[in-house]
């Protein structure tokens, strides 16, 4: 298509966010796109903490959960159906959506000993190839030198109407109310943490995707990396 030709042949698009802000849905989509590979580092986090829960340990308890984080495999596949994660052999793609896991999540992510673990993971992946990766600190601390960087950001009730829908969607349908809560939480424990908090990095395009359609987004996107390569 015309405008990403121009693109480098290797280089990391950060996309960075709150829940429910379109990160996923953008990522998957733009890396279609400009063929790139995805990496979603929210379901690593996502993987420890389904891990630490189902072996019944306590998820505030920093040195359980990061000895699990430290040894931890964590595979994504590809298949016919989408993107399955494969934790320590076991298929928990469904598994680490779960509201156990939700609720859970901020915790264990605030752990500097799992944050630790899980950023190595992350940078040996996405250096010889073109990659999008998702999450809340990749364009800040992840990849801080990423090529493009992006920040989205949506109106709270506006992110909670689209997870409830991926909730039902996904056959778990769940109260409103709970889920409103969840994001609540989750945007004030990862904006609030001391390691690496959900922030948007300097150089990163901030885009509003409250009243965008998924189109205008990805356009968006797709100008500003043209841009950004042109300058
Ligand atoms: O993106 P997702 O909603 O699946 O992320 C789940 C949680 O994982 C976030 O609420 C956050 O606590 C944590 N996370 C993080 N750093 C990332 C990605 C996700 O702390 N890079």
């Amino acid at each position: 298509m015309s405008g990403v030709s121009p693109l480098p042949d290797r280089f990391i698009v950060a996309i960075d966010g709150p829940a429910g802000s379109g990160k996923s849905t953008l990522a998957k989509l733009l890396a279609q796109k400009i063929g790139a590979v995805t990496l979603d580092t929210g379901a690593m986090y996502r993987a420890v903490t389904a891990k630490a829960l189902d072996m019944g340990i306590d998820v505030a308890d920093e040195k359980a959960v990061g000895e699990i984080a430290g040894s931890i495999n964590i595979e994504f596949v590809n298949d016919n159906h989408g993107q399955k994660i494969i934790v320590d052999g076991v298929d928990c793609t469904t598994r680490i959506r779960q509201t156990d896991v939700n609720d859970s999540v901020s915790t264990v992510a605030a752990h500097s000993q799992v944050r630790n673990r899980m950023v190595n993971l992350q940078r040996e992946t996405g250096s010889n190839t073109r990659t999008v990766v998702e999450g809340r600190d990749i364009g800040t601390a992840v990849f801080p030198d990423a090529m493009y960087k992006f920040f989205l950001v949506a109106d709270e009730a506006v992110r909670a109407e689209r997870r409830l829908k991926q909730m039902e969607q996904a056959g778990t349908p769940t109260a409103r109310e709970q889920v409103q809560k969840n994001i609540s939480r989750r945007d004030r424990l990862d904006s609030s943490r001391a390691d690496s908090p959900l922030a948007k990095a300097p150089g990163a395009l901030e885009i509003d995707t409250s009243n965008m359609n998924i189109d205008e987004v990805l356009q968006t996107m797709l100008d500003f990396m043209v841009y950004r390569s042109a300058e």
